[in-house]
């Protein structure tokens, strides 16, 4: 999943983004209005993060902008203590949630993951298809009630397949909202990650839980229902 983080305080935009990435989050990180407002504009965002006081262009500005171009991913408002009228301006604006200053980052940190579960179409924080139990909340996964253990580029590429089950993922979209801007992407290891995600969810090769989309990419084919598809 990737967020930006639009905040003109270098201490709190530096710490929230090295929390966020620890996480498991790709970040695009933007220190005023304008260099974010063209950051969600350009780049698959999947939530953003703004800081309301910005010293360009508002945060409310960026928000309205984004929302006037069509732009539907959940945005989640930073504002200072006391400064209500920002905050339902930037709600009624298009944002999603938001959070005043001083705040908890394990808090946040819930509520862009309630956020992003909500734009997905879950509400529950266990996503649940067939067998397949991923907890965003606790970043652990079963199958069939048996912990199963995912390093942290496995359990990213599960979580966004799963987020979108039933739907084919192709490899550059999932690239996208894996990576950040300027990292090395290589496909090949997304294709490694993929083989190694099959071995652990489906050992015995009965399953078959993501499926290869030829030429299109990958498909989670368990759809979230409690009943298995046909084998
Ligand atoms: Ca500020």
């Amino acid at each position: 999943m990737r967020l930006l983080v639009i905040e003109d305080e270098p201490t709190l935009l530096t710490t929230l983004a090295a929390r966020l990435r620890e996480d498991g989050y790709a970040v695009d990180i933007a220190a005023n209005g304008r260099d974010g407002h063209h950051i969600g504009a350009e780049y698959p965002i999947d939530l953003a993060i703004v800081d309301l006081g910005l010293p360009d262009i508002t945060g409310t500005e960026v928000i309205k902008r984004w929302r006037a171009s069509g732009l539907a991913f959940p945005v989640l408002i930073l504002t200072a203590r006391g400064s209500w009228e920002d905050k339902v301006a930037g709600l009624e604006l298009g944002a999603d949630d938001y959070l005043v200053k001083p705040f908890h980052t394990e808090e946040l940190l819930a509520r862009v993951r309630a956020l992003m579960r909500r734009a997905a179409g879950w509400s529950d924080p266990k996503l649940r298809c067939g067998p397949f139990v991923l907890d965003t909340s606790a970043k652990s996964f079963t199958v069939d009630d048996k912990a199963v253990e995912l390093t942290a580029f496995e359990y990213k590429v599960l979580e966004y397949l799963m987020l979108h089950a039933g739907r084919v993922v192709s490899k550059t979209e999932l690239t996208d909202h894996l990576y950040e801007e300027d990292t090395d992407r290589d496909s090949n290891v997304l294709e490694v990650i993929v083989g190694r995600l099959r071995r652990k969810l489906d050992p015995e090769r009965t399953l078959n839980p993501v499926e290869t989309s030829r030429g299109q990419g990958y498909r989670f084919r368990f759809e979230r229902a409690a009943s298995r598809p046909d084998v």
